[in-house]
């Protein structure tokens, strides 16, 4: 260490504290990588890799990346798994007395991005704690690139399922955990299976009541009676790491976050993981993407916090009816005027991103471009504030209120920063003429220098009586008066001779070396108060905080309500009537999705749920009815009414209904070790366990994967355990192709029989897509396997075989076999001979497979799989 250079001792004493970071120290321009983070950066990162003296007698392996272009950089790493600790000079170092000082400002995690080109617009980037105690739990959310915090504790009958309900609700990016979370094995193999994120252990001390308690309270300025968070230990435990973790990473960005949020979880409708991954709310089942969801049709919001907000909306639909009416008066205000609602929304699109740039003031990493941007966004504020005063639905008056002008912040602006700012500080040329008498004054030395130096060279040829004497300027020697070689007798005394060239020579004097002094201290002056105004600037809006905040809030609940009422007014939806009998009533209900992708009409159908005689629809149906569809289409239509929007349905009266559970489709969890079987039974486990009186519940094709007694004998059991249980007969939409569950509507009341109509021609059908009252008749398998293309020979045989066995006569099944047809027919091609003589032929493999399939073990699926088999058998 002795031996080093200054600065790299300088370096080296940063590096110690920050051991398990890549060091990004600034040096002028560049931020520089040294040692061994230079080895890591340059291969992870593709940069080439040099070397600098560092006073030993090897060079130190280097590389770096231009300052302006490091988020980029950061990004990649980070996404790696990096974490990267940024250095800055703290001076300028044009006027540092020695060694520049130099510290780490903050370290850059996956979970405390704040830079908003290194995130999603639409979508939080929250860094989470969770603290296991027992089977309790609390956890903790914060998005530091938008201020938010939410602290919750649970008393969990089921930490595994409770916790990745949470962790999927918020997907972190990142999460602190204590000693026990690492013990719950099964939601580490969740964790390391099904998201993408980073996680730290924290040492156990770090949870000690007195310091979450001191940080929390310090943080929120509030007591923890205040606070609302006396009565949960984890919560605040959980909460007082995550600000330490901050504090410790971030040096200014924790005072960002003041919007704590403690939430419940009987606040908002209990949407688990299955329900929403199975009713597509924010992404599809099969690709993962935004197209294609709730979400997609639901978000035309026009700023970027509105983005958020709608996401929030969709997954975290409310329960409080006076909130939900709240909503629902303000959409429906907002449905009425359509050139008034496009107005509004043409405002909308004029707001940036107030919770991220407010961010960037926090940072003090906010550019000029981004201050002229916040007062762009202040100017908009007046016209949508009087836009909105011309509502009257109590919603949109509060949030009115809310928005401030943010007037101050717009003039000072204004005033301060030219209309069109550089990206950086760097060279100055941000502050407006007139704003700063002594800047004014510099500007001037500096501007007018030309007019001040042609003066000046009129004088001296007068003086001189050289008339090709000139005043030049070059970066070398600065000022300087130039002679052709032929006057040099006329140069005066007192010209300092500095440069002989060919054929003339450069001089100073004493006055032109004043001169150019004065302009270059000028003009490091200039950028010296351009930047101290700027800094002030930025503090003064940084104060502001709690305002623009609010601000930002209020204008995104606007542009949500703005966006439901547009698509609303588009679709052709209408105001649910929010009601306690404990009905679902919906006349002509739509899937909101599926009719926006399909090229043929959606086909509306009614639905009557309730507490009495209406508790379980048994839907029966042949595949591709629109089963499914119609079960999922009931199921948003209840989200999007307890969201406050209004749904696709010509009427709909909605009781409130607590969660909402699905088991549909089949998935296999293979990565996680659980069989299709498996995943499914369990699904059905939890929804018994977890539904209560108030859920909605949709099950679709209960015991499939198993053999068809054992599946329609749980299939039964459900039911009736559903109707019959105390703490549940929940309403429920359960659909199957088991026919002989539709006998349970005589056995247990409450039960009532649907199915999703079909005509028949003859062999064929086709789909009607309309739920009627009953059961179907038949399951059309067969028909719907000529559909997909089935060959016709195993159609024909199909049919043949399921008559036999309804018949009871499963004998002849076997004499008269497809695999006796099917071997016959290659034959008497490859031998142009009757079947007959063919009897000493070995045995075809198709034939061997049929005999070892047992019928009364066959699922649907796997019956489907062995036509495949046989066919591919034929084929070889
Ligand atoms: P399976 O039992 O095979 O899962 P299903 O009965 O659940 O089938 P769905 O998947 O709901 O059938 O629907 C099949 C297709 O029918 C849908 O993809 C959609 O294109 C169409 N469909 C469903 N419902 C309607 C409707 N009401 N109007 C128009 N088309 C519909």
């Amino acid at each position: 260490m002795d031996k080093l250079s200054p600065m790299m001792r300088q370096y080296q004493q940063i590096k110690q504290q920050h051991k398990d970071h890549l060091l990004f120290f600034r040096l002028g321009d560049f931020y520089e990588m040294f040692f061994e983070d230079a080895l890591i950066a340059s291969k992870e990162l593709e940069l080439t890799l040099t070397g600098r003296d560092c006073g030993l007698k090897e060079r130190a392996p280097m590389c770096g990346v231009p300052f302006h272009s490091v988020d980029t950089y950061i990004k990649r790493l980070v996404e790696k798994g990096y974490k990267v600790a940024i250095c800055e000079q703290m001076e300028n170092p044009a006027l540092a007395k020695g060694i520049v000082t130099r510290e780490v400002i903050r370290v850059i995690t996956p979970g405390t991005i704040s830079e908003s080109n290194m995130l999603e617009d639409g979508k939080n980037n929250y860094i989470c704690s969770i603290l296991v105690q027992g089977k309790n739990f609390g956890i903790s959310f914060a998005d530091v690139s938008t201020g938010t915090v939410f602290t919750s504790e649970f008393r969990s009958s089921n930490l595994m399922v409770d916790i990745v309900n949470e962790l999927q609700r918020f997907s972190p990016s990142e999460i602190l955990f204590n000693q026990e979370f690492v013990n719950l094995t099964d939601v580490a193999k969740y964790l390391k299976n099904h998201m993408k994120c980073t996680g730290e252990l924290m040492e156990d001390e770090k949870y000690q009541s007195a310091v979450v308690r001191q940080q929390v309270e310090e943080q929120f300025g509030k007591s923890l009676d205040d606070l609302g968070l006396s009565q949960f230990p984890l919560a605040t435990g959980c909460l007082g790491v995550l600000i330490g973790y901050l504090i410790e990473t971030q040096k200014d960005g924790v005072k960002r976050l003041i919007d704590l949020q403690l939430y419940s979880e009987h606040q908002y409708m209990g949407v688990d993981l299955a329900a929403r991954k199975n009713l597509e709310l924010t992404e599809t089942l099969r690709s993962g993407e935004k197209r294609g969801s709730l979400l997609w049709v639901l978000d035309h919001t026009k700023t970027s916090m509105g983005k958020r907000l709608m996401r929030k909306f969709v997954e975290q639909p409310l329960i409080n009816p006076v909130q939900i009416l709240k909503r629902q008066d303000a959409v429906e205000e907002l449905c009425k005027d359509l050139i008034k609602r496009d107005r509004l929304m043409e405002l909308l699109s004029n707001i940036y991103d107030l919770e991220r740039l407010m961010t960037k003031v926090i940072y003090g990493s906010v550019s000029p471009r981004e201050l002229k941007a916040l007062s762009f966004t202040a100017q908009s504020l007046p016209e949508v504030k009087q836009e909105l005063s011309t509502y009257q639905s109590s919603l949109l008056c509060d949030l009115n209120q809310r928005i401030s002008n943010m007037e101050e912040i717009h003039n000072l602006i204004e005033n301060a920063i030219i209309d069109e700012p550089p990206i950086t500080m760097k060279e100055g040329g941000v502050i407006k003429p007139g704003f700063h008498q002594e800047l004014d004054e510099l500007r001037e030395i500096r501007d007018n220098g030309k007019d001040y130096i042609l003066q000046m060279e009129e004088k001296e040829r007068e003086r001189t009586g050289i008339k090709k004497l000139k005043i030049n300027y070059n970066r070398v020697f600065g000022y300087y008066i130039e002679v052709t070689k032929s006057n040099l007798a006329d140069v005066p005394e007192d010209y300092i001779r500095k440069q002989t060239l060919a054929n003339c020579e450069r001089f100073i004097t004493q006055e032109l070396k004043e001169y150019e002094q004065k302009v270059l201290v000028a003009n490091e002056r200039i950028i010296v108060i351009e930047q101290e105004i700027f800094e002030e600037l930025r503090k003064f809006v940084a104060e502001q905080l709690v305002t623009v905040q609010q601000t930002a809030e209020a204008v995104a609940t606007v542009d949500v309500l703005c966006s439901l009422a547009e698509v609303a007014d588009q679709y052709h939806y209408t105001r649910p009537e929010i009601v306690t009998t404990g009905q679902i009533v919906i006349q002509d209900g739509r899937h909101p999705v599926v009719e926006t992708v399909l090229d043929v009409p959606f086909v509306p159908n009614d639905t009557l749920l309730d507490t009495s005689d209406n508790k379980l629809a048994v839907i029966t149906g042949p595949n591709m009815a629109g089963k499914s569809t119609y079960m999922r289409q009931v199921a948003l239509i209840v989200l999007m009414a307890q969201m406050g929007s209004f749904v696709p349905a010509s009427y709909a009266k909605i009781s409130i209904v607590d969660k909402i559970f699905t088991r549909v489709g089949a998935s296999d969890d293979l990565s996680a070790g659980q069989s299709t079987f498996m995943v499914e039974m369990s699904e059905v486990a939890h929804i018994l366990k977890h539904a209560t009186k108030n859920s909605l519940v949709i099950l679709d094709e209960i015991g499939r994967g198993t053999s068809t007694f054992d599946g329609m004998s749980i299939a039964k059991s459900v039911v009736e355990y559903i109707m019959k249980s105390k703490q549940l007969g929940c309403k429920t939409l359960f659909a199957t192709h088991y026919h002989e569950l539709t006998s349970m509507e005589h056995e247990i009341h409450g039960i009532v029989n649907y199915n999703i109509a079909v005509k028949k021609h003859g062999d064929d059908i086709t789909f009607l897509r309309k739920i009627v009252r009953g059961g179907a008749d038949d399951s059309y398998g067969i028909a719907v396997a000529k559909l997909a293309g089935i060959p016709a020979p195993v159609v024909k045989r199909a049919n043949e075989i399921l008559k036999e066995l309804e018949s009871g006569s499963l004998a002849t099944v076997q004499t008269n076999s497809l695999a006796d047809q099917i071997e016959q027919a290659p034959l008497q091609i490859a031998l142009g001979a009757p079947p007959v003589e063919t009897v000493e032929q070995p045995e075809h493999p198709a034939l061997e497979l049929l005999r070892q399939i047992d019928p009364d073990e066959l699922t649907p699926k796997k019956a489907m799989d062995y036509l495949y088999e046989l066919k591919q058998l034929l084929k070889s």
